[in-house]
């Protein structure tokens, strides 16, 4: 049993791993840069260390100074959160390294998986169907040229390391592909330290569906079902919602049975995600989330399983207390992701309450948002009967939110909730990008 956690990350996602310790009598300790010394998460963990300046290259990327503190404090355990380390297979290691419980997976397989190639090819094993593409890491112009021509324009370079839609380049024509490669590998390099790149046929207008699971030390993997997370801009998502308008009961019972054979084919524990893309009735793998995802809350309003709180159990070394046939999925819910478009300091914060809401953030009146970090400051999330109830109940709520001092995309959101076609339930990726050029 863990009995200690140190966080090692910040914001909204910090307040929510606090909060389950709470509930579950375990001691929690937050980490924070000297930016984040009045963060909310600090203010409400048990205890708290400060490790380093601002910058997260200095503070919250430092493996070293989040072990020290782990072990300053005699934590047990180490929650990653999402983004920063959470993925990084060094810092998995080093902290198994270190005698600390990692919550997530084996560093082996964060490893595996933060390889796109490595994880389309273990997807190909398992069976699982992927997007047609280059065998492996694109080596040689020419040859890139012949599969392109193979598979047929467009296609999409993207990065082996990528990530947040970075490295992605969607060619149109021959004439375009060695530019794009080139771009991609650049980009990919200096975000990724990894210029890898990759080629897939490109899907003109798809869903993008992921499938939620959760996977104990025993080899038990339990899927929670669908979020639909087609509403994005720039490859970012804004708006995710369960279930999906374009899943019908045979593609889910499929997915769902893909993603568990995936999963159970990987040394895999924890709280983990299978991306999709939802292409003309036939789902094809896209990569796989190592860890929690931001839009998690979303199946836990459709679900009721609480999935922090039993991703730290099974990282605790417990079976999972639920099988298959336990899960309902049940209503509808949604979240509208709240990002700030300027730093600044919060002069006025009334979040929305009543009746199927629920909002995470990190928010008070007074607190500055830092211009060191993500942008996201709320995840705003309703919960309906049904998906006209949950979107009705969203945009009210959107209406009756506060927040003053900083600029937010909240407006836009608004945009999106009630617009007819993302009402219509019928769009894809490209929805967002098509609304902008109206407006
Ligand atoms: P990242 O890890 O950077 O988020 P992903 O591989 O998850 O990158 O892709 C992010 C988004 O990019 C997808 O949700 C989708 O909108 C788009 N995308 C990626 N690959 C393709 C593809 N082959 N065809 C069409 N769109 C794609």
């Amino acid at each position: 049993m863990i009995q200690s956690i140190l966080i090692a990350n910040r914001g909204e996602i910090a307040v929510r791993v606090v909060r389950a310790c709470k509930e579950m009598g375990i001691r929690s300790v937050m980490v924070y840069s000297e930016a984040d010394k009045d963060s909310l998460a600090v203010r409400m963990a048990d205890d708290a260390v400060c490790i380093g300046p601002a910058p997260a290259s200095e503070s919250y990327l430092k493996p070293k100074n989040l072990i020290s503190a782990a072990v300053l404090k005699r934590c047990d355990a180490i929650h990653p959160g999402v983004g920063f380390l959470s993925e990084s297979p060094g810092f998995a290691k080093a902290v198994a390294d270190a005698g600390l419980i990692w919550i997530g997976p084996p560093a082996a397989t964060i490893g595996m998986l933060g390889d796109k190639v490595e994880a389309k090819r273990s997807a190909i094993e398992a069976g699982v169907p992927v997007i047609p593409g280059s065998d492996g890491p694109i080596t040689d112009v020419a040859d890139a040229r012949k599969q392109a021509k193979k598979m047929g324009y467009p296609v999409i370079v993207k990065a082996a390391s990528g990530g947040g839609g970075k490295g992605m380049r969607i060619v149109r024509s021959e004439d375009d592909l060695e530019g794009a490669i080139k771009i991609a590998s650049n980009e990919a390099e200096k975000a990724f330290s990894d210029g890898t790149v990759y080629m897939e046929k490109y899907l003109e207008n798809p869903r993008h569906v992921e499938v939620q699971i959760l996977a104990d030390s025993y080899g038990n993997v339990v899927h929670l079902g669908e979020r639909d997370c087609s509403v994005q801009f720039k490859h970012q998502k804004l708006v995710e919602e369960s279930p999906s308008t374009a899943v019908d009961e045979k593609t889910r019972a499929k997915m769902g049975k893909d993603t568990v054979s995936l999963f159970k084919s990987l040394d895999y524990v924890g709280a983990g995600t299978i991306e999709f893309l939802l292409y003309e009735g036939q789902h094809y793998f896209m990569e796989v989330n190592a860890r929690v995802q931001v839009e998690h809350p979303v199946t836990e309003l459709v679900t009721g399983i609480d999935i922090i709180r039993e991703q730290i159990k099974v990282c605790g070394g417990e079976k999972l207390s639920f099988s298959q046939d336990d899960i309902n999925v049940s209503g509808y819910a949604v979240e509208c992701r709240i990002n700030a478009r300027t730093p600044g300091r919060i002069t006025e914060y009334l979040p929305p309450g009543g009746y199927g809401v629920r909002i995470d953030s990190f928010l008070y009146p007074g607190y500055m948002v830092s211009p060191f970090y993500d942008s996201l400051v709320a995840k705003v999330l309703t919960y309906g009967r049904d998906r006209n109830e949950g979107l009705d109940r969203m945009n009210r709520v959107l209406d009756e939110l506060v927040l003053e001092g900083i600029t937010t995309n909240c407006e836009e959101q608004k945009r999106i909730i009630n617009h007819p076609v993302f009402r219509s339930g019928a769009f894809g990726t490209g929805f967002l990008e098509q609304i902008e050029e109206e407006a």
